[in-house]
């Protein structure tokens, strides 16, 4: 009826406009050596947005050897830390500046919602290169307090060239999780972004250059993770790696650094993270945090609180809240400000989520909400909810990566604690109590590397974040984040000139 017209009318699809799409390599923009490209497809019509350069391996050697001379013989590593961070302070600014135009390109490339990534995303993404721009130049060891007469020190030196493969959930965000710190360090880069959400990454090459970061220091490669992605991790010549992404292939990676040059790893991995509500929360400001939990961005989030475990006194209010909760939540384009939700990100993550909750439903959970696809073109699915979850099925185990949320009943706090922790991950946990010792108890006892007590998703760049057990090892952001872009270095001199 007159409705879909109107609506249509207003969701009349914005389509960026495309500058960048070749590899980025020493400061200029150029073709792949082989002249290929791919595809990177709007998951809101399925159609192609852009053809992207496709590098491969040789293109990783020159974006390597670019950084290896910028490394080595290059001012970024020599410049002090001031200087550094007056660079980067321009680059924040320009990204500001071009805010508009930058989360276009994430929404139409990724599905995300355009006024959190407008509003939120992209902003801290400039905030987070001025928190490690303040860091710069405060980068130094320690003095040593050593046993025999010697004088010893620290120094504290960038870790040389580094390789960061980054996802396609948060185009932005990881790819500044990662950069900022390593260019606070001094160290140069390879950055390979996912193949479904390349063209941000390029954008900010640009951006950097025109900040001042010098040829060499920042080079983007776009392609796919087989040849790109595996070239950069078995590189001789990378110190090290930064990976977010599965679990799958952050095993790849650390193998392929194993059988090259043992270069350096960090990994952030999936999740399956436990939200915990008990009897004594506020009932409806729960159900809105377990949505958001497990819906935020369609559910794909590497800390999504996909299993909500309620206790028995409030969770028959709290599953038929979260039923109609759910079904008020809207689906739709991502540039259209009353959406809550946009399409999943391509049709290989699309089907995958419709076969875990085909699989939900044949394990014998119960369909309380959503399951299905909507719209007749797109990808997009229903916010979905299961019910009688036991801990043994697949859903409950494995990262669906979608907006999909199992819910489960506890009697006590032991109990909730065991079944929170019978994981193979440990990236996040959340808590819904007003009881202190509840929250003490419990934040201290789940093997998880963020506790949220009465919130979720609370990210800051003072916050150090990364995973425990097979969501991996390594903190991006918050000062650890810079630390694994810096080695220590000791040196020992004698004081009184003796011969040792
Ligand atoms: P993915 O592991 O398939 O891809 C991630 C990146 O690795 C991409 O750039 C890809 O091209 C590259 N890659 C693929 N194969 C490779 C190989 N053999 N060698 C080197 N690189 C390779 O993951 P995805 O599907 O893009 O993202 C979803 C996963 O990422 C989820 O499991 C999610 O939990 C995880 N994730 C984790 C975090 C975190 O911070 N912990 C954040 C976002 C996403």
């Amino acid at each position: 009826g007159s409705e879909g017209n109107d609506s249509s009318e207003r969701q009349k699809l914005r389509l960026p406009e495309i500058k960048f799409t070749r590899l980025f390599i020493n400061g200029e923009f150029v073709d792949a050596v082989s002249g290929k490209t791919f595809e990177t497809i709007d998951p809101r019509t399925g159609e192609a947005l852009a053809s992207v350069a496709e590098g491969d391996k040789e293109d990783v050697d020159l974006a390597v050897k670019a950084a290896r001379e910028a490394f080595d013989h290059g001012r970024w590593p020599r410049m002090s830390g001031s200087e550094r961070r007056k660079i980067m302070m321009k680059f924040a600014d320009l990204i500001d500046r071009h805010v508009e135009e930058l989360a276009s390109l994430d929404c139409a490339d990724a599905g995300k919602l355009f006024t959190h990534t407008k509003f939120l995303e992209i902003p801290q993404c400039a905030e987070n290169i001025r928190y490690f721009a303040g860091a710069a130049d405060k980068i130094h060891g320690e003095t040593l307090k050593m046993s025999r007469e010697l004088q010893g020190y620290t120094l504290r030196e960038p870790i040389g060239v580094v390789g960061h493969i980054i996802p396609w959930n948060f185009p932005s965000t990881m790819f500044f999780f990662k950069v900022s710190p390593a260019l606070a360090a001094g160290c140069t880069m390879v950055v390979k972004p996912a193949e479904q959400s390349p063209l941000s990454a390029l954008y900010y090459a640009h951006l950097a250059k025109e900040a001042g970061v010098p040829d060499g220091v920042l080079n983007v490669i776009t392609g796919f993770g087989p040849t790109a992605g595996a070239a950069l991790s078995s590189h001789m010549d990378v110190d090290k790696i930064s990976f977010t992404g599965s679990t799958e292939v952050g095993r790849l990676v650390m193998e392929a650094a194993a059988k090259s040059n043992l270069k350096v790893v960090s990994l952030e991995l999936g999740g399956k993270s436990p939200l915990m509500v008990f009897d004594d929360a506020d009932v409806d400001t729960a159900v809105e945090l377990a949505q958001i939990a497990a819906f935020y961005n369609k559910g794909e989030i590497c800390v999504a609180g996909s299993r909500v475990y309620v206790q028995e006194g409030i969770y028959d209010e709290f599953v038929r809240k979260s039923a109609e909760k759910a079904k008020s939540w809207k689906i739709g384009d991502p540039f259209d400000p009353q959406v809550n939700q946009g399409p999943q990100v391509d049709k290989k993550q699309f089907e995958k989520i419709l076969s875990y909750i085909d699989l939900g439903k044949r394990e014998g959970a119960t369909l309380l909400t959503g399951g299905k696809p909507c719209g007749d073109k797109g990808l997009y699915i229903e916010p979905t909810i299961f019910t009688d979850v036991k801990e043994e099925m697949t859903i409950a185990k494995d990262e669906i990566f979608g907006p999909v949320m199992s819910l489960m009943k506890f009697k006590t706090i032991e109990e909730v604690i065991e079944r929170a922790n019978q994981t193979r991950y440990g990236l996040a946990a959340g808590i819904v109590t007003t009881d202190l010792n509840i929250a003490n108890r419990v934040s201290r006892s789940v093997r998880a590397g963020t506790i949220w007590i009465n919130c979720y998703m609370a990210f800051d760049r003072d916050c150090p974040f990364g995973g425990f057990k097979m969501s991996g090892f390594g903190k991006d952001i918050g000062m650890a984040g810079l630390d694994k872009y810096l080695l220590c270095k000791s040196v020992v001199t004698p004081i009184y000139n003796s011969p040792w």
